[in-house]
């Protein structure tokens, strides 16, 4: 092959093109506050962000080359986008080689790539575009990103992630721009041999980690060990990184320390640092912020959201919700796998009204609600598991007959990493009256509507009584509404 010899070490040419940018366009600079800003806001006063599903991005890749190797197949163009998929998606494989003090650290970027199906014109397209240069080889001074220099032009930067892959000088892998740069040069470029794992893709950099860094600078990271040689000043802006002297190169072995950040020492697996393919594994949650707060702000035009499939959230009712565990942890894993519920020797009920999911045991109501992802639920063909296997911790699912649900000095405290709700003693006895009424016209309603539940699910409801049963269950949700929010939940 034509090209020159293959890089031996990871060089990355964005903070070049940062500074370059700093100095020769007057709006980058407050383009970049802006961008700077709205990270600080999600980072620090922990801003709500936007896009709470997953963010598809459509990419075009311009393949621009000389020699025809340097014209890279489809096979190769799909196999990088496929590492994508599993980098941003927290897929990767090699994620169980994250040494397991930083393992709670790694996140799901919930961000997806796909090539375009449609290009700027409104016609069909596979997503890339191939170019004929008389160029030997591109700096990072933009130039493959135009036809007048040899490159080929930027598709519409809000809609694209533009990537050109070509032959590039100075051993370097590739670059990026960051947010608030000029649409034209918008976006990442790979040196082919770099450019996902097969065909010209060459070790150490044949597994496509150069296109997850390069996109990640993309999204607004800055190099995890910020960017001042190999002092101890610099910043990423990311608050779950360690402090980290200069870039990680080649496979360091744990710990790496600098900086006195030991015992664990640099996060030299993260994609951000300059280590090879085969050593990077992950992004941090607060990088995965940083990220999604750039799509929020700078980015806020390009890509479709789907629904989160790891999301499942539940809704405590204001005085019962319990969970029984068999002693140890309780877990609940909705990602890919099966959520599973053991039923106990008292009724668990599932009733669907088509809308809100809901189940129902006999002593409170445990609602869950399902915000558009798909929940399943699979049937044991045991009936009842719980009679085989007593629980360790023996937590009544129902209320005492004719008593209330305890409210007062016994405590009820649901934790969660985002918060806690705790009964005390503390309300007033009106206060507390209130509560006992509703709670007793919800079990009315309650009783109500599982009669028409069982009557439905024989076949005895004829239309008009299946709306009375969506007016009841309509009061029945405004009630408990109303409840809710007297009870302070
Ligand atoms: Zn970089």
């Amino acid at each position: 092959m034509a090209d020159k010899d293959l890089p031996t070490e990871r060089t990355c040419g964005a903070m070049a093109v940062h500074e370059r940018l700093l100095r020769t366009v007057p709006e980058y600079a407050a383009a970049r506050a802006a961008s700077e800003t709205r990270a600080w806001e999600v980072a620090t006063l922990r801003a709500g962000l936007a896009r709470t599903g997953v963010t598809v991005i459509p990419v075009v890749v311009h393949v621009v080359s000389k020699t025809n190797a340097q014209n890279i197949s489809a096979a190769q163009i799909q196999s990088q986008i496929d590492v994508l998929n599993r980098d941003f998606r927290k897929t990767n494989p090699d994620v169980a080689s994250i040494p397991s003090v930083f393992a709670p650290l790694t996140a799901d970027a919930r961000i997806e790539f796909v090539l375009a199906t449609t290009d700027p014109q409104g016609n069909a397209t596979d997503g890339i575009t191939r170019t004929q240069t008389n160029a030997t080889g591109f700096a990072d001074d933009d130039s493959v990103k135009s036809a007048a220099t040899g490159g080929a032009d930027a598709w519409p930067s809000d809609k694209y992630l533009n990537t050109w892959v070509c032959q590039l000088t100075n051993n370097l892998l590739g670059y990026a721009q960051f947010p608030g740069g000029p649409a034209a040069t918008d976006g990442v470029v790979i040196l082919h041999t770099a450019f996902g794992t097969t065909g010209t893709a060459a070790a150490p950099f044949n597994l496509g980690r150069t296109a997850t860094h390069e996109i990640g600078h993309w999204l607004n990271l800055r190099h995890i060990w910020g960017d001042d040689g190999t002092g101890c000043n610099g910043s990423d802006f990311v608050n779950d990184t360690p402090n980290q002297a200069g870039p990680n190169t080649g496979t360091p072995a744990f710990p790496r320390i600098t900086c006195n950040n030991g015992p664990n020492g640099d996060l030299f697996v993260n994609y951000m640092d300059y280590t090879d393919d085969v050593a990077m594994f992950m992004f941090t949650n607060e990088q995965v912020a940083r990220m999604q707060a750039s799509l929020d702000s700078d980015r806020s035009t390009i890509g479709t959201v789907k629904p989160s499939p790891a999301t499942l959230k539940f809704q405590d009712d204001p005085f019962t919700l319990k969970f029984r565990d068999d002693g140890g942890t309780l877990k609940f894993a909705d990602d890919g796998g099966t959520l599973k519920f053991r039923d106990d020797p008292v009724t668990l009920k599932f009733r669907d009204d088509g809308g809100t999911l809901k189940f129902g045991d006999d002593g409170g109501t445990l609602k869950f609600r399902d915000d558009g992802g798909t929940l399943k639920f699979r049937d044991d063909p045991i009936k009842n598991p719980a009679l085989e296997k007593p629980p360790a911790v023996d937590v009544p699912m129902k209320a005492p007959a004719g008593d209330l649900p305890v409210v007062g000095p016994a405590p009820f405290v649901l934790a969660t990493p985002h918060h806690s709700m705790a009964w005390t003693g503390s309300f007033p006895e009106a206060h507390r009256a209130a509560l006992a009424s509703g709670e007793e016209q919800l079990r009315d309603y309650e009783q109500v509507l599982e009669q028409y539940a069982q009557a439905q699910a024989a076949g005895q409801l004829s239309d008009a009584d299946m709306a009375e049963g969506d007016r009841l269950y309509a009061e029945y949700l405004q009630l408990f509404e109303e409840y809710r929010q007297l009870a302070g939940g």
